[in-house]
Order: structure tokens, then sequence, then C-alpha cells
């Protein structure tokens, strides 16, 4: 079921970036895996899928230990700074980080470690109370801070766009998260790659390929349904 439905998710991405005139090897597909077992995930690796999203540290940890070294675990969900010293040196990129104090405690630890944490900035497009992310007008600043760190490097920007019916609605989000990325790439900071667009989901993912994502988040569209009606980790 899962390799199936896999099948049918990258049609949609070539097709999407067929029509966006965007080569596909521009896009990253990260299966999201969280709450799934680890099982699903062995089904996926024969056909070389390596990219998957975890959003909880402890279990990013357990499923690393039980899977092939060779898999990319990318830390899609809120991190919480006693837990950066479990997940610095097993996840390829933390997609989540919002504050200049989590920044620090990634890059204490990074320090410990003698590794270099790629990391992305997650920004609250539309502002949601519920959401984390920085606002889209305070990024830059954070971004600036952030670049002093010693073993932090930012790759990048991500954001969690509304969960809506119609993907349209979400097209002036990732339409002004790329702006905000070339904006902020412009400015040619130190230590600062902007290379990196994490965004789109299962419901709106072909919308953010044509308005540039370079990385998209896919848990239903290739896993199913997530129990307990959880659709993500929000402040609530
Ligand atoms: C769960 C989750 C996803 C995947 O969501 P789907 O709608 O199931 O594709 C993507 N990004 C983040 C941050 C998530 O927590």
């Amino acid at each position: 079921m899962v390799t199936e439905n896999l099948a049918e998710v990258e049609r949609r991405v070539q097709a999407a970036c067929a029509r966006a005139g965007r080569s596909r090897d521009e896009v990253t597909l990260i299966a999201v895996s969280k709450t799934k077992p680890v099982s699903l995930i062995e089904e996926l690796l024969p056909g070389g899928t390596r990219d998957f999203g975890e959003n909880k540290v402890q279990e990013l940890c357990e499923k690393c230990e039980q899977l092939p070294g060779d898999i990319r675990w990318h830390l899609i969900g809120h991190l919480q700074r006693n837990k950066v010293k479990y997940v610095v040196d097993k996840a390829c990129l933390i997609h989540s980080v919002d504050s200049l104090r989590l920044a620090q405690a990634v890059s204490q630890e990074g320090v410990k470690k003698q590794v270099t944490v790629p990391i992305l900035i997650e920004v609250n497009m539309a502002g949601e109370e519920s959401k984390f992310g920085v606002k889209p007008q305070e990024a830059e600043s954070l971004i600036r801070e952030i670049a002093r760190l010693p073993a932090v490097s930012v790759q990048g920007l991500m954001t969690i766009a509304p969960f809506v019916s119609d993907p349209e609605e979400n097209r002036i989000h990732f339409a002004n998260m790329k702006k905000l990325c070339v904006d902020i790439k412009g400015k040619n900071i130190d230590n600062v790659n902007m290379n990196v667009l994490s965004m789109g989901m299962t419901g709106d993912y072909e919308v953010a390929i044509e308005e540039g994502a370079t990385m998209i988040r896919v848990g239903t569209g290739i896993f199913g349904e997530r129990k307990f009606g959880e659709r993500l980790e929000t402040m609530q």
C-alpha cells in the first residue's frame, strides 16, 4: 500500500515540477513517518526512499536505532531545548528552529559533539496563533543573530501552512515565503545559505512546488491517516 501511495505522490510531484518548469531533482520528498511503525518505513527502502520526517525527538531516536544508517532523518516538529542533546547528531536537518535560545542550545551541543548542525528557521507565514515559528518580519534579524553561533548552519526556511480545504488558499503563503527567502539570500549574511525552502504537506505540496519548495513533507499521502486525529503538533 505505501509503495503504491508513494508512486502516486511521486507522479504528482513530477507533474508539478513539469508545470513549474522545474527539474525533479530540485525537490526532496520527505516521507513523514511520525506515529507509523518501522515496518512501513522498511517497505519504502528497497525503492530508494531515504528521507524521512519525524516530529518527536524520542520517536526519531528509536527509529534511527532500528533502521539502516544511510537514512536521512529530518526533525520537523517543535524542539524543546532539553531534547537537543539527543538529536543533533541523528537528524540531518532540524526544520523547526524559531528562537535564538533554541539555536544557542543546538550550537552548544554541536560544539560538544564537534559537528555543525544544519537548521532551518521556522516561519509562521499566516500568523496563526496556534503555530510555532517566527513572524516573517522577524526572520532576518533572528537569522543574523543565529549566524554568529559557532556550530549551527542556517540552510533556509520552513513553514507549516494553514489547514485548508482548497490548497490554492495557501499559494499566497508559499509565494511570500519564497520572496522572504530570496530577500534574505540577497543580504549575503556570512554563514547563512538560503537554499532550502521546506513547505507543502499532503494537502498542498503541488502548490508548494509550483511556488518554489525544495523540500516537501508528506505524511498522510504516503502512510495513510494517522490515529488520534492528530494532524500536526501545534501549541495547543
Ligand atoms: C505531520 C507533519 C507533516 C505531514 O503532514 P501530512 O498532512 O500528513 O502530510 C508535515 N510537516 C510537519 C511539520 C508535520 O508535523
